[in-house]
């Protein structure tokens, strides 16, 4: 049997094609089929660069490692057939010095789908079926909707942050970048009961970040920014740019916590780090998550969270690289949907 399957092949260039089913299921593997997928930043990277955060692609890989999906076959786990679970793509091995105390986003010798760092690279979840562990299968209720419980791992990154950053109810929090993982951290800052405030040079950002959860917003560059003072417990750097980075440093409070979510870019703006010293600021990196992927789809099934206006908009698996685009040009506020074949589609035999 053949099913619908994405590959990047080289820079800026995915095919589609027909795979193959494998005839048997990896021990400890279960078969799924795809809901949704989401795409992440690091997905747009490979894209355009076949390589991302300086680790090259060794050949052509399957992109994607936010996705939710329905077990089709369990290959004797506990799962259930037709059971809607989220995606951890965290491979973890469980042996390592980080690995037994918890902080499984360190892990020595993790694998992860649609990644260069995972050798021989393991392929990601932009396609129709793909065999996975059953122990990154978190199974959940058949009411939950699958476009929301696709951010599961986005959203578990956004709570690692608020993590990192000690945010606690009544924190004040600045978020800075209203890109998908901006907008996620304030989700996730504004349900930990924080008081979130927004900035982005994009005025339909800031209005979007209000409508999740921020309580305020600027836009950044503007009289309105410059006059702003030192207030914030705990900024979350969300932009990638230097330019934010100085602003974090200038607006979080003495002895406060810049959480970065974000991988900052070289650029010829200087960055103050004279404040980081003068502050006692305290600038600690977000990387993955670890508990936070529990707590992230506890979050989705209550239903609680403001996530549709997070949705930018929708394509099937066969216009993957469309939707690439239309990340590429910056043209979507939120984040972008892959959305597998109608669950009773039958496939190609
Ligand atoms: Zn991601
Ligand atoms: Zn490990």
């Amino acid at each position: 049997m053949t099913y619908q399957s994405t590959c990047l092949m080289a820079a800026g260039q995915i095919e589609l094609a027909d795979a193959q089913m494998p005839s048997t299921i990896e021990p400890g593997f279960v078969r799924l089929k795809m809901a949704t997928a989401s795409l992440c930043g690091t997905d747009l990277h490979y894209y355009r660069h076949f390589a991302n955060a300086g680790f090259e692609l060794d050949n052509p890989v399957t992109l994607g490692h936010e996705a939710c999906a329905h077990v089709v076959d369990a290959n004797g786990s506990a799962l259930l057939p037709d059971t809607l679970v989220a995606l951890n793509p965290i491979i973890n091995c469980g042996l390592c010095e980080q690995c037994l105390i918890g902080q499984i986003n360190l892990c020595t010798a993790k694998r992860f789908p649609g990644s260069a760092t995972t050798k021989p690279h393991m392929d990601g979840f932009f396609r129709e079926y793909f065999d996975f562990p059953a122990t990154c299968c978190r199974p959940v209720a058949a009411d939950v909707n699958p476009d929301h419980l696709t951010f599961a791992e986005p959203l578990a990154c956004a709570m690692h942050s608020v993590n990192v950053g000690q945010i606690k109810e009544g924190s004040e929090v600045l978020v800075t970048g209203c890109g998908p993982m901006g907008l996620l951290a304030i989700v996730a800052a504004a349900a930990k009961g924080a008081r979130v405030t927004a900035t982005d040079i994009r005025a339909e950002t800031v209005d979007l970040a209000k409508q999740v959860g921020a309580s305020e917003g600027f836009i950044s560059g503007t009289t309105e920014a410059a006059e702003r003072t030192a207030t914030f417990d705990t900024v979350i750097e969300a932009s990638g740019s230097a330019h934010a980075f100085n602003l974090a440093l200038n607006l979080v409070k003495r002895q406060g916590i810049v959480s970065i979510l974000s991988n900052i870019q070289l650029s010829d703006t200087r960055i103050e780090l004279h404040r980081i010293m003068l502050k006692e600021v305290r600038v600690l990196g977000s990387f993955q998550f670890n508990r936070e992927f529990e707590e992230a789809v506890r979050l989705i099934e209550s239903g609680t969270l403001p996530l549709d206006p997070l949705i930018a908009a929708q394509f099937p698996l066969s216009q993957t690289a469309e939707a690439l685009e239309l990340m590429l040009s910056g043209g979507a506020a939120g984040k972008i949907l892959i959305k597998s074949l109608a669950a009773n589609a039958p496939c190609a035999a």
